[in-house]
């Protein structure tokens, strides 16, 4: 493949070389990480730098956002603390008494905030299958300013066809919030599909190595929407530390390279449990048997490394199959380099609208043969 010209390189390059330059200073070639949270103005609060206060702006948090607007092919990239606070903003920078569309499997913890903490502030939403083309228009009424989805769905991998929900939601003089924490670039990139943001929870794959926590809103361009929600950032203070960005930047140089193995190491499991007897369901959009594999195949480069299933037997049998695992941990979060198993209902609690019987997997860059080894003997006792 080449390059469409000389000046656009592929993400795969923009990534290996993100933060990378030789300092005019000293000629160090990887980004130093700068923590001063002041940086001196003029008498009269002039920055000629670009920097007053780290709440605000950083070097390494602008580092980072220039590289990720790069790969997510926007005009602004803002880094925040964590996604659900990158969520937050937007959800806060809407104007008031907002109606909000939402994807029925979202992250459970963007529902809950909405729910819990925003609804008695006035903010309206509809729940809707996203996957669901007449359920979108129906639910898009003329008060609507924002609808927010994700793909692949967190944690039943379901697929919605962004350039068709970019066209409603256009028609509705709506904005259309893509999650793509489960499918980042170069993987899926949803402004080109006509999507107006893109949401990261960036302490999953694009940082990696499950050692930094942060969030990032791409915007398609520079637009009110994206100026109220740096406005959200630097008053509320969901800031990142600048160490965030600088751990994120290093993770996301690998990003590419990690997602082709994370992907090809799910594709294998996917299809070793799609074959197994005591499992009943495999939700992987990689999968032909997926009812959103046509949609991913188009608008996704691979199909990333996260999937869920379901086995026989319910709760218990989920449970004691994931109990059983010995490379795959029981723990949360996802997009790092060692494998996680999860029962989601168990983790999203009352509100949960998981099948009972559902176990995540976030699979690792670990030899595929050792996590097949793995399920088999967890799922054959
Ligand atoms: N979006 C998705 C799809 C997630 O899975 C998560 C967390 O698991 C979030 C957003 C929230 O991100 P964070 O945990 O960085 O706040």
């Amino acid at each position: 493949m080449s390059s469409p010209d000389q000046t656009t390189p592929h993400p795969d390059t923009i990534a290996a070389h993100a933060g990378v330059a030789p300092d005019p200073a000293n000629g160090a070639m990887t980004a130093a990480l700068q923590l001063s949270t002041t940086f001196e103005h003029t008498a009269d609060a002039q920055t000629p730098l670009g920097f007053l206060y780290q709440r605000q702006d950083n070097p390494n948090q602008q580092q980072l956002e220039s590289v990720l607007a790069r790969l997510d092919g926007g005009a602004r990239t803002l880094f925040f603390a964590t996604g659900m606070a990158a969520g937050a903003a937007v959800l806060q920078a809407l104007p008031p008494g907002s109606h909000l569309v939402i994807a029925d499997d979202t992250y459970f913890g963007y529902r809950a905030l909405i729910t819990r903490f925003l609804a008695p502030h006035g903010l309206r939403h509809t729940v809707v299958d996203a996957t669901n083309l007449d359920a979108v228009r129906t639910a898009l009424a003329t008060t609507t300013t924002l609808l927010w989805v994700e793909t692949p769905s967190n944690p039943r991998l379901k697929v919605c066809d962004l350039a068709a929900l970019a066209t409603l939601a256009r028609e509705a003089g709506a904005r259309l919030l893509v999650d793509g924490t489960f499918a980042p670039p170069p993987l899926q990139r949803p402004l080109a599909f006509g999507a107006d943001i893109v949401l990261h929870s960036t302490t999953k794959y694009l940082n990696g190595h499950g050692d930094a926590m942060g969030g990032a809103l791409t915007f398609a361009s520079d637009d009110d929407l994206a100026i109220a929600c740096y406005d959200v950032r630097r008053m509320f203070g969901s800031s990142a530390s600048p160490f965030a960005a600088w751990m994120t930047l290093r993770g996301l140089r690998t990003l590419p390279v990690r997602l082709e193995r994370h992907g090809a190491n799910a594709a294998a499991v996917a299809g070793f449990l799609a074959a197994h007897p005591r499992v009943m369901a495999v939700h992987y959009p990689g999968l032909e048997s997926h009812p959103g594999h046509a949609v991913a195949a188009r608008q996704m480069r691979g199909y990333g490394g996260m999937l869920s299933f379901e086995v026989h037997g319910g709760r218990d049998a989920a449970l004691a199959t994931a109990q059983r695992m010995r490379l795959f941990t029981n723990a949360t979060s996802l997009g790092s380099t060692e494998s996680l198993v999860e029962h989601r209902a168990s983790i999203e609690g009352a509100d949960s609208v998981s099948p009972a019987g559902l176990l995540r997997l976030s699979v690792g860059l670990e030899h595929v043969q050792d996590l097949i080894d793995d399920l088999a003997q967890a799922l054959d006792q």
